[in-house]
């Protein structure tokens, strides 16, 4: 039956960047779907790992600061020591950086360009030679409307969010012969600290939510539906999509 196709009872997820926002929201929706949890962070998440052990799941949280691609053996060791194997990564950590092109520093490029697009393929690489052992996984990215639009003095955030996209459809090539759906979830403008400054600026705010048909900011909890749908059985048929969750800003 259909609806049994989107429970995650048994699953081992792991996602980054959990401690607030977006990665946190994500994190508890497939909790509230049956997952246990790997929570990954530069800081504590004792809040997200609260409310994952309340829905009754396990919760293991890992400290880890992801602009070093060194960590991501010894989070993958952890996770298969506790679970003992990986179904679902969601690779949520991101930072953005502002300041216009032509003054923009080689540390803003490389500090997000590390973040958001390197760990990603690294991570994803890691988790997938486990998943290949175990006959199939779930790889979920989080893209950005900047996948598919240049932004307003974020150069190295938009480019790292194209390589996002790009990626997932190169990943989701390569491995569905494994059984690995690679997908990327594209958020529109999203009520979090990544999104403060924009919000605090009214000429930027108004001009944003004139633009989203839905008329507001989103929310964490409305990723949870896309989260789920592509960590589950029910979407074994899609990989290499972007799925935009945006209130149809890019529909207009
Ligand atoms: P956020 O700042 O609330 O969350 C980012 C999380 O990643 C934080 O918990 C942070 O501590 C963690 N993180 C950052 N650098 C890290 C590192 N080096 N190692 C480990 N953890 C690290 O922002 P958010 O809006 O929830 O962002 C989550 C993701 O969603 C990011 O990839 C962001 O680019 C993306 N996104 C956000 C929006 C939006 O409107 N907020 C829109 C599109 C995409």
């Amino acid at each position: 039956m259909i609806l049994e196709k989107f429970a995650l009872s048994g699953k081992t997820a792991i996602v980054t960047g959990a401690r607030t926002g977006l990665g946190k929201g994500m994190a508890v929706g497939l909790a509230e779907a049956g997952a246990d949890l790997v929570i990954v962070n530069r800081s504590p998440m004792l809040e997200t790992e609260e409310e994952i052990r309340k829905l009754g799941r396990r919760c293991l949280p890992i400290e880890a600061d992801l602009s070093n691609t060194n960590v991501i053996p010894e989070i993958v060791k952890r996770t298969l020591d506790e679970f003992g194997k990986i179904d679902i990564l969601v690779n949520n950590a991101g930072i953005i950086r502002r300041a216009p092109s032509i003054e923009f520093t080689e540390k803003d490029w490389d500090d997000v360009i590390n973040v958001n697009l390197k760990a990603v393929f690294f991570f994803s690489q890691a988790v997938a030679r486990e998943m290949i052992k175990n006959n199939g996984g779930k790889i979920i990215n989080i893209a950005s409307m900047l996948s598919f639009q240049g932004g307003i003095l974020v150069p190295s955030y938009a480019a790292s969010k194209g390589g996002v996209a790009s990626l997932t459809k190169t990943l989701a090539n390569e491995w569905a012969k494994y059984n690995i759906n690679v997908n990327a979830i594209a958020p529109g403008y999203m009520a979090t600290n990544n999104t403060e400054p924009l919000r605090k600026d009214d000429e930027r705010n108004k001009s944003i939510l004139d633009r989203i048909p839905e008329g507001r900011w989103g929310l964490p909890e409305d990723l949870k539906g896309a989260v789920v749908y592509l960590a589950s059985e029910a979407s074994d048929y899609v990989t290499g999509h972007i799925l935009c969750v945006d209130g149809g800003w890019l529909a207009r």
